[in-house]
């Protein structure tokens, strides 16, 4: 399985996500790689992420290492999301944030029912795909009954039991829904007022107090978001509870507000753009065809902020990742060899199995030899 690796689609504070090609099919997707060495959670990620199937959570395609500049990389590959996040929408209107919100809950009822808690929601980790919002990054999530892992997350979305130190559980995911929700009505993270993450962290922990709700939204999403920011863990509603709220009730997302009236709360230019279209209109590149994967890979590089794609930051040129062949990659800067392991063409992948160091290794010793001879 060969792949081309394209520009930088975000970075995290142990990973970068990049997008890709595969050179035999043309499909695009994202790969979150790191150095092999410093791997671990990026492999805690791949074995809960391996084991996740759902219209709602963004989809596993397997993991491979490669050798890239001569430094060994562990990569996590996934369906791509070609909306990018919804931080990057801004503030919405109350239409939208129905319908994004029980997304999200269809997610985590998913995760939730699998006795997965994800750890750390908020709309910079909810992808926007052509199938709709799926939740992302897993790289904080966790079986609900591994006490072994210290808090994980992020301050401003911290539940008050989180802050404290005492626990993360199902609990805490609706707590940062809650906040995600706050952040889609204001475009940005709740506790403004606050200066630090520190004071912030002191703050959700030991004062009382609960995240300011905007003024504008409606009863419904008023009393919706009072379930959530329960600051009890116990009496803070589950998913399940929430899924029957009428903020989010289906009859009414779907025949009142997304395809209804027009939202009267605050809504930028963009958002409005956004929830008339179809993800094909904004994204024009759903509906172009390819010869080649090489020219799908120059359309994607050559894209900029006027073309209707999200405007991708470039910093590096295409890299040709190949596994097992020996034949001449397409693309030629590097040709280092993966070790591949694709879901639905590997069943053992499936599941928890590491990925052996000797496999990589063995790799990365083919990989090195494959390198010095394209030199
Ligand atoms: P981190 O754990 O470092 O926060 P994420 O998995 O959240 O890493 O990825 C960082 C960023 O990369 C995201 O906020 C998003 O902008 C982008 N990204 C991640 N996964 C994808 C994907 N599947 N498709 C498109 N962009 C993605
Ligand atoms: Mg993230």
């Amino acid at each position: 399985m060969d792949w081309t690796r394209g520009c930088t689609l975000g970075r995290g504070s142990s990973a970068t996500v990049s997008i890709a090609t595969s050179h035999l099919s043309g499909d695009i997707f994202a790969v979150k790689s790191t150095e092999l060495s410093q791997s671990k959670l990026l492999k805690r990620e791949q074995r809960i992420l391996s084991t996740v199937r759902s219209a709602h959570v963004i989809e596993y395609r397997g993991w491979n290492v490669t050798c890239e500049n001569g430094k060994q990389m562990y990569n996590l590959c996934m369906e791509y999301a070609a909306g990018g996040t919804l931080k990057q929408r801004g503030s919405l209107g109350e239409a939208a944030i129905r319908a994004n919100t029980r997304a999200i809950l269809q997610g985590l009822q998913y995760l939730h029912s699998n006795c997965i808690v994800h750890c750390d929601i908020k709309s910079e980790n909810i992808l926007i795909t052509g199938d709709g919002l799926k939740i992302g990054d897993l790289g904080c999530a966790r079986l609900a009954d591994d006490f072994s892992d210290s808090v994980c997350g992020t301050p401003a979305f911290m539940a008050p039991e989180v802050a404290r130190g005492e626990e993360q559980g199902f609990a805490a995911d609706v707590w940062a829904l809650g906040c995600t929700i706050i952040e889609m009505a204001t475009g940005r993270a709740p506790w403004t007022d606050v200066s630090d993450p520190v004071s912030a962290v002191y703050r959700i922990g030991f004062s009382g107090d609960v995240p300011e709700i905007p003024g504008w939204v409606s009863e419904d999403a008023k009393d919706f978001l009072g379930k959530c920011l329960v600051r009890d863990p116990v009496q803070r509603w589950s998913v399940g509870e929430l899924l029957g709220h009428p903020f989010v009730n289906e009859a009414c997302v779907f025949s009142k507000e997304v395809y209804g009236s027009s939202s009267s709360s605050p809504t930028s230019v963009l958002d409005q753009r956004f929830w008339s279209s179809s993800i094909e209109e904004l994204y024009p590149f759903h509906k172009k065809s390819w010869n080649s994967p090489r020219e799908r890979i120059h359309f994607l590089a050559n894209s900029n902020s006027n073309s209707g794609l999200p405007n991708w930051g470039w910093d590096e040129n295409w890299v040709t990742v190949r596994s097992g062949s020996m034949e001449e990659p397409e693309v030629v800067s590097e040709a280092p060899t993966a070790t591949m392991a694709w879901a639905g063409e590997d069943p053992g992948m499936v599941g928890f199995r590491e990925p052996t160091p000797t496999a990589a290794m063995d790799s990365c010793n083919s990989l090195s030899h494959d390198c010095s001879e394209t030199r």
